[in-house]
């Protein structure tokens, strides 16, 4: 057995055959190895149903389904070896509105990144596929260029492949241990020998908690029951087949939670039932091999009536056999494709719930990122590090099953799942809750998105469309901009920087210029080595030698693990961990300064407390330290508090702050200022995808300070000229639905680009969208058209920040408050 490779990938299912494929391919094959414990396709892989479905909701998954798609169509080919790819369409069924708007809302992301799809009537669903009822439809969405595929071949198509271009394949070899060498070089340990490798890839399926433990990750995946039935032939199916009509497309009835297609004359059918169980909680029986479970008729039970009712002709054959698998899930359904936390050269790719879909375009983007050093495409989407401790064993069983469950409900934008909370509480939960507060929840923790006044119900009103929420958020802006606000933040990720060789390791990490004075607050942006934007810190200077970053609560274990992966070795920068040790209340709005200066002795004035400048203050006898910024483009402070002062701080500002009008507001409404403010989020507005000048974030790059990550990418980038442009629009005629993100934009029927993000602006009563545009077309003024919910819109490019677009509030130039 060779006992040194470049890259070990661990697993021989589709997804650890795949990225061996894609690693040999990009010119490593002589050094790359897999390692399965028994034979290729023994995990989950080989009693998978084989369907390919393109529909997902999410940008980078829908990526990642489309490459593959494509490329097995053309592994036969290449190979030799038939893959079995049935290119018989995918029809999904709409039996409501809602489900309709999830359809439209799909399809503008399908569009954006090149997706075919089209919209039908129930006629048309009866022309398409004859056997089904269309009793109760109001219409449907069909991917022609969608099917089924036998998972077996496939595997070992790409097998072939890179055996041809050099892989090595060990079958029937577990690996036993992963050791890491002091240089830093993995060594997998196998009963045959120990390989020692640069990387190693996680691709175990439902072992990938067991692998991970080997290196001491706690991966946050967790498998689940899953069934599908196969029926005897149908005599339909039969005639049908004699007269060489075509196969029918694979069927969904996503209200009903199924699928259906054809299989050998007769039906298989794929129901996704509420309650099936987590499985192998502690992991499978390490010698484990094509393995099944009993079935649960029970459990199936409604899905086949749902499914009789729409395919009478199901109702009328036999069950030939019922398959119960083990199927990988995470608590939001996508799998974790990237690289681990915490240590080095360690790549997952784990949680595969459609793994035959995801397989290809999986291999393909480990491969670009280990061999290249990045992605290619922004894989926030699948990101391993979006998940943090939180997950452990009980959490994913819970969140695990509900993912589940929740396969083909509606996936409203706003959507928040109920299982596993609370788990993460601020201190002023309770004190939220009773003011009104329907939460949601971020990287475990439990943050109000909107407050329930006037006799609403306390309960949130998901839609694609402006729902019962949209006039609760007016109150709460408009509340905001004419008094004052309250926010919680407590969420945010939060971290000290400190030691000796802290400032000059952040000030190559960012590409703005640190702030100078202690007290000082900057926002920088760490970008990846390609000059695309990864992290965005609000940084802070408490000294010489020390700093603290703040940012998104949701990506604290990404951002966290980015900035630590390029810290220096040697011991001259310290890295702490703050996010549960500091709680963030945002004081925002007119009469902020008023509110405050009743709990502090502090000078708030705009001399002695400028805007982007921090101190540490007394707020209501509890020690916090104030920084004057905020998210939402008004006069305010972010009061960062160790957290056992939240609450007498808390108490202390809503005591003062009754005479002014004091009022708490949420993430929503907050969503709705910034868009106001055209201020970026990272995941939308700023990715990888997009050069940060693209971002337009060209007043915190700061090319001329020296060399930064991704300097001269980034300026190779600008020299290579824009493919794209962030713009702010202002969309006319909507009236009950915003952009959500993700819509088509067009200019003379053609697709220009696409919005990464929309609402509307209660403070200047209008419905915006930032968006990327071709840099032609960005300049104010510039007409284009934006598809919402399936309807063209016209859309016009405006200044960026078009409420008060030179910050007289934010900095209270008028000092009309002091
Ligand atoms: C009933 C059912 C139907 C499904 N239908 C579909 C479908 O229609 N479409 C779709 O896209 N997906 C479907 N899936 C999901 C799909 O099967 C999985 O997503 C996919 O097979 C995952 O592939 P994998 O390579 O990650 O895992 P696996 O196929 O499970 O492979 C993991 C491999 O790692 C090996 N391994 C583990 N530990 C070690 C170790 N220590 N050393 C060496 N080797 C190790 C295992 O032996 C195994 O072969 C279905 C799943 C089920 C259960």
């Amino acid at each position: 057995m060779k006992s040194q490779a470049k890259v070990v990938v661990i697993g021989g299912g589709v997804v650890g055959v795949a990225a061996l494929y894609h690693l040999a391919k990009k010119g490593w094959g002589e050094d790359v190895v897999l390692l399965e414990k028994a034979e290729l396709t023994s995990g989950s892989t080989w009693h998978a149903a084989g369907l390919l479905p393109l529909f997902n909701m999410s940008y980078s998954v829908g990526q990642i389904h489309k490459y593959s798609v494509e490329l097995y169509q053309q592994l036969e080919q290449e190979t030799g070896q038939s893959v079995g790819f049935s290119q018989v369409g995918n029809l999904r069924l709409a039996m409501n509105d809602d489900r309709m708007d999830e359809y439209y809302q799909y399809a503008a992301t399908a569009k954006t990144i090149g997706i075919n799809v089209r919209f039908l009537t129930p006629e048309d669903i009866a022309e398409l596929w004859p056997l089904c009822n269309v009793d109760g439809l109001v219409g449907g969405i069909f991917h022609p260029d969608d099917g089924y595929i036998q998972p077996a071949d496939l595997t070992q198509a790409l097998a072939r492949g890179a055996r041809a271009r050099g892989a090595t394949i060990y079958r029937n070899t577990p690996v036993l241990a992963i050791e890491q060498a002091t240089s830093g070089a993995w060594v997998v340990k196998t009963e045959k020998g120990d390989i020692t490798c640069d990387h190693v890839i996680s691709a175990t399926g439902n072992y990938a908690r067991k692998t991970g433990e080997m290196v001491g990750l706690d991966i946050p995946v967790m498998p689940v029951e899953h069934q599908y039935i196969v029926t005897e032939p149908h005599p339909e199916l039969q005639r049908r087949k004699a007269e060489g009509l075509p196969e029918m497309g694979v069927l969904r009835e996503s209200d009903g939670s199924w699928y259906l297609r054809e299989e050998n004359n007769g039906f298989i059918l794929g129901p996704y039932e509420k309650g099936a169980p987590a499985c192998y909680v502690d992991g499978p029986d390490p010698r484990a091999e094509y393995e099944l479970f009993q079935e649960d008729i029970d459990r199936l039970e409604p899905h086949i009536e749902a499914a009789m009712n729409r395919v009478p002709a199901f109702g009328e054959v036999g069950i030939k056999q019922v398959y119960n698998g083990a199927i990988a899930y995470t608590p939001d359904g996508n799998p974790i494709i990237g690289p681990a936390w915490d240590v080095d050269n360690f790549w997952l790719s784990e949680g595969h719930s459609f793994g035959i879909t995801a397989a290809g375009g999986a291999g393909w983007q480990l491969a670009e990122w280990i061999v290249e050093g990045e992605p290619t495409i922004d894989m926030l989407g699948v990101e391993p590090r979006r998940f943090g401790a939180y997950a452990d064993k009980d959490y994913l069983i819970e969140k695990n099953e509900e993912a589940y469950a929740h396969v083909f409900i509606i996936h409203y934008p706003d959507e928040e799942r109920p299982a596993a909370r609370p788990l993460k509480t601020a201190p002023c939960y309770e004190r939220m809750k009773a003011r009104g507060a329907v939460f949601g929840q971020k990287f475990g923790w439990e943050r109000p998105n909107f407050f329930a006044t006037d006799g609403m119900p306390q309960e949130d009103d998901w839609s694609f469309r402006r729902s019962r929420w949209f006039e609760a958020i007016r109150k709460e802006v408009l509340n905001t901009t004419s008094n004052a606000g309250l926010l919680d933040m407590t969420a945010f990720a939060k971290c000290q920087v400190s030691g000796p060789g802290a400032e000059a390791f952040l000030d190559y990490f960012v590409a703005n210029s640190l702030p100078r004075r202690v007290g000082g607050i900057g926002l920088c942006h760490a970008l990846n080595k390609d000059g695309g934007i990864h992290s965005e810190f609000t940084i802070r200077r408490d000294a010489d030698d020390s700093f603290y970053l703040v940012s998104a609560g949701a990506l604290q274990r990404l951002d966290h693990d980015y900035l630590k992966k390029h810290m220096p070795r040697d011991g001259s920068v310290e890295f702490t961990q703050l996010t549960d040790d500091i709680g963030v209340l945002v004081l925002a709005g007119p009469r902020a300064r008023q509110i405050l200066q009743r709990v502090t002795d502090a000078d708030l004035s705009n001399e002695a407390f400028p805007w982007l400048s921090a101190r540490n203050i007394a707020v209501g006898g509890a020690a916090a330290n104030a920084m004057r910024v905020n998210y939402v483009g008004e006069l305010g402070w972010e009061l960062h508090h160790p957290m056992d002062a939240q609450n007498p701080i808390f108490d202390a500002l809503f005591e003062a702050g009754e005479e002014f009008g004091l009022k708490p507001f949420g993430i929503r409404a907050m969503d709705s200022m910034r868009l106001e403010k055209s201020y970026r989020m990272v995941g939308t507005e700023m990715s990888i995808e997009y050069s940060a000048y693209e971002s337009a974030m060209d007043r915190f790059v700061k090319p001329d300070k020296g060399d930064f990550l991704g300097r001269d990418a980034l300026l190779a980038w600008q020299e290579r000229g824009a493919n794209n442009m962030l713009v702010t629009l202002e969309v006319s005629g909507v009236d009950d639905a915003d952009a959500l993100g993700n819509n088509a934009l067009f200019s003379d029927g053609e697709m220009i680009g696409r919005a990464t993000g929309g609402g509307f602006g209660f403070r200047i009563g209008k419905s915006l969208a930032l968006g990327m545009v071709r840099p032609e077309l960005a300049a104010p003024g510039t007409r284009i058209d934006i598809e919402i919910l399936g309807k063209n819109y016209a859309a016009t490019v405006i200044p960026d920040s078009p409420f008060d677009p030179k910050n007289e509030r934010l900095r209270d130039v008028n000092g009309a408050n002091d």
